[in-house]
């Protein structure tokens, strides 16, 4: 069993995939053109946004958005302490202070109060000036953008969304990667749209915003590649990767994410009252880029993990440190007392096979193994 099934995936797709690979290779334009244009086009129109500009990679994504903002050393962005080093990396790239804010336990996404108190705190030290918060689309359900949008308001802090997982989750009717000031979203393999190697993308409504990271991620280019007008970066999508990424779209759109959805219905099915499952707000809907359970204790999670593991079940824990353990952050002289919640979940959480193409009776034979180590421990 694969922990993402890519070769399901492709087994399935082939010929599209194949069809697509082989055109850009034939045409050999390998960096920019029309397939970049066109899938910039299909995934703006896809999550509501005014633009896309495509790039190299979701970790430079979130730094080309916040440089087109300017963030620069003594400036505080807020981040959740519980998610993928590069919601905090981006920030320390630009020189800036990343404060780390405890998440809610059900949800595992940043804490709107503990947000609050956070951005209180760095007012009262007055050491850094508040700039910005990265929210981030935990395993594939959006942040609680009603809140977090209420409290960026109140201190006038831009919200950056690391919609890295969140690709294809929605709130009412509105898609993911549309939620913040600018939003951006990876497609390493493994994300819930991913391509062949690395690819990542920037969304806003806003022109100026655009136009910067446009600029920023071709050199800092101003009317073309030699005439350069600011200092940015070599951060371009390539063309194999944008055909795959046309054709993964529409399988995406198509049936993909429903499917993924009807997976994690059946594991709710299997798996409710035994351990703790996702918890998805009213009216929001996951992407799944993970499905992530909480385990009674740290000894329950490694005796669950040996005997998945012993059944060739692959499971997976993210995240087992919070930002704040990491040892690239142990110079923030910020002290945030409460990591309470991120504390709890590093201990117990475990992420099990999770894809489109998982069948209902592995999904049974996972939980049936889970079943017997919580009831019977073993
Ligand atoms: C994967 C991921 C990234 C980085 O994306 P890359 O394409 O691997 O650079 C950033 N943030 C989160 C939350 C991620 O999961």
């Amino acid at each position: 069993m694969e922990f993402r099934d890519l070769k399901r995936q492709y087994q399935v797709i082939k010929k599209d995939i194949d069809n697509a690979i082989k055109e850009v290779i034939e045409s050999t334009s390998f960096v920019s053109g029309i397939k970049v244009k066109e899938l910039e086009q299909q995934l703006a129109r896809y999550v509501g946004a005014k633009h896309c500009i495509t790039c190299a990679n979701g970790t430079d994504a979130l730094i080309l958005s916040l440089m087109a903002w300017g963030i620069k050393q003594g400036d505080a962005v807020f981040v959740p302490d519980f998610t993928f080093f590069a919601s905090g990396e981006c920030v320390a790239a630009c020189g800036a202070v990343p404060i780390f804010v405890d998440v809610e336990r059900d949800t595992f996404n940043i804490s709107a109060e503990q947000l609050y108190k956070a951005i209180k705190n760095v007012l009262k030290e007055g050491k850094y000036k508040p700039k910005a918060v990265i929210t981030v689309d935990i395993f594939g359900q959006p942040a609680n953008y009603v809140h977090i949008r209420q409290i960026a308001e109140k201190f006038g802090l831009w919200i950056l969304e690391d919609g890295a997982q969140g690709f294809g989750g929605t709130i009412g009717d509105k898609k993911a990667c549309n939620f913040g000031d600018i939003s951006t979203t990876s497609f390493f393999p493994a994300k819930p749209l991913g391509c062949y190697g690395d690819g990542g993308a920037v969304f806003t409504d806003n022109d100026e915003w655009a136009e910067a990271v446009r600029s920023l991620c071709v050199h800092g280019k101003g009317e073309n590649k030699y005439d350069n007008v600011r200092i940015g970066m070599n951060s371009r999508l390539d063309t194999i990767q944008a055909a795959i990424l046309q054709v993964k779209l529409k399988h995406f759109a198509e049936y993909e994410l429903d499917q993924t959805n009807r997976v994690a219905q059946w594991y709710e099915e299997q798996l409710c009252g035994i351990v703790n499952i996702p918890h998805i707000l009213n009216d929001f809907c996951s992407s799944w880029a993970q499905y992530t359970i909480v385990c009674k204790d740290s000894k329950e999670r490694e005796q669950i993990q040996d005997t998945l593991q012993r059944e060739q079940i692959p499971s997976m824990i993210y995240y087992r440190k919070g930002m704040h353990e990491q040892k690239a952050f142990e110079n923030i002289d910020i002290v945030v007392e409460n990591y309470e919640n991120t504390n709890f979940l590093t201990r117990r959480v475990l992420s099990l096979p999770m894809h489109p193409y998982l069948q209902k009776e592995e999904v049974e034979f996972i939980s049936h193994k889970i079943k017997a180590v919580v009831e019977n421990g073993v």
